[in-house]
């Protein structure tokens, strides 16, 4: 099965994926939509389906109720599908 990056919008094949919060990315295009930083999958922040390091989500949006803390919460429950 082939997902698309919700980034560039291309195909991700199974051998290239990263995985990270419940979609599919290119390697490359797993970065922060802010700084550009590359981010560790399963460790960033999202926002309007797009990739934050918490830095940058903390400064853009401040800690609301679905800050990264929550998501990566979150995530380790959920994290073995
Ligand atoms: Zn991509
Ligand atoms: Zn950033």
């Amino acid at each position: 099965m082939v997902g698309y990056c919700p980034i560039c919008g291309k195909p991700v094949y199974f051998g290239e994926k990263k995985r990270s919060l419940g979609r599919d990315y290119h390697p490359l295009c797993l970065k922060c939509q802010k700084c550009n930083r590359q981010l560790t999958a399963g460790q960033h922040a999202e926002y309007d389906e797009k990739p934050y390091c918490s830095h940058c989500y903390l400064k853009m949006f401040g800690p609301r109720e679905k800050g990264p803390f929550v998501i990566l919460t979150l995530m380790s429950v959920t994290g073995c599908r």
